[in-house]
């Protein structure tokens, strides 16, 4: 039986691959822009160069490979193995593991990149033996995966665990997926630039404006810097920030009771020290003194390769892998 796993992360922006050993540690890993085209067939050609070109550089044959781990944006048909649909890559219905299994060999495990990114931390992040974690990714976008009772949570047809689109203001901005108000759209990175740039709109913002290069479109980096140099305005909407997601943080702890409820991505990494402390405190003040009790809320220590991480692990904990 092989003795490497072959771990992949297609995301919008980035084809992240590894090749990591049983106990999860990352060999090699290559990094490229994702060719995104409209035309999925070259983000798989994109991924099935970059996997040979590790496996020959390793000097890797197929017999030494235990198995490939794939991470993939939602919403996905878990049990299909089909893209429903990614903005982000542009894919429609695309029968991913099918294509991906074709290129690169049939030991191929596929699941979303935010369920994957919970196993991730579940047996590499947080080390805790705990049995119940949802991590949450605040990015561009918000997704996440929950483990309740050591599973991790499906649902009937591979949606569970939408994160980013539970309701947190009815009435609040558009969200990408048709509804109003969603944490996506109140609070990932899309959402603090959208802020930023209705307070510039308004003659307001100046210092968020003063921390922008010329010619670039403002960002959550732009707001973070003007923060800590003490800006009210940028304080006030990462404040705001911080209690949609405390506030949808709040009733996931209220319905799953988790031990851990653990933070990643790059926009929640980037403001940690200023976004965290209002998370906590306003999950704190939320949730029912029983759901407090032993209760962590912290950010991810795997920082981007946390999927690469993950993807190990579903080979080394499938039933196939265990046998
Ligand atoms: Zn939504």
């Amino acid at each position: 039986m092989g003795e490497y796993i072959i771990a992949i992360d297609i995301g919008g922006s980035k084809v992240l691959c590894g090749i990591l050993d049983r106990s999860g540690k990352i060999l090699m890993r290559s990094r490229e822009l994702t060719c995104v085209t409209g035309d999925p067939q070259a983000v798989i050609d994109q991924t099935e160069r970059m996997v040979g070109e590790m496996k020959l550089a390793m000097g890797l044959w197929e017999q030494d490979i235990l198995g490939i781990g794939v991470g993939v944006p939602g919403p996905l048909d878990y049990q299909a193995g089909i893209v429903e649909e990614s903005p982000n890559l542009k894919w429609l219905k695309y029968p991913v593991r099918e294509e991906l299994s074709k290129r690169l060999g049939a030991k191929l495990l596929l699941d979303k990149d935010t369920n994957v990114a919970a196993l991730g931390e579940y047996y590499y992040g947080c080390n805790c033996q705990c049995r119940h974690l949802i991590y949450i990714t605040v990015s561009t976008g918000i997704g996440g995966g929950i483990i309740a009772d050591r599973h991790l949570l499906h649902g009937q047809n591979g949606g569970g665990g939408e994160i980013g689109h539970m309701v947190v203001a009815p009435e609040g901005s558009q969200c990408g997926c048709g509804r109003r108000g969603c944490l996506e759209a109140m609070a990932s990175g899309l959402a603090v630039a959208r802020e930023a740039n209705a307070l510039i709109a308004r003659g307001a913002g100046q210092r968020i404006l003063a921390s922008v290069c010329p010619g670039q479109p403002v960002s959550a980096r732009e707001v973070a810097q003007a923060a800590r140099q003490g800006d009210e305005e940028a304080l006030g909407l990462i404040d705001r920030i911080g209690r949609y997601l405390g506030m949808g943080i709040a009733n996931l702890v209220n319905i799953f009771n988790p031990e851990r409820v653990v933070l990643g991505g790059g926009m929640a990494l980037g403001l940690q020290d200023l976004l965290l402390p209002v998370i906590q405190n306003e999950v704190m003040n939320n949730v029912f003194s029983l759901h407090r009790r032993s209760l962590e809320i912290g950010m991810t220590r795997l920082g981007e390769d946390i999927v690469l991480a993950g993807c190990a692990a579903m080979v080394l904990h499938s039933p196939v892998a265990e046998n």
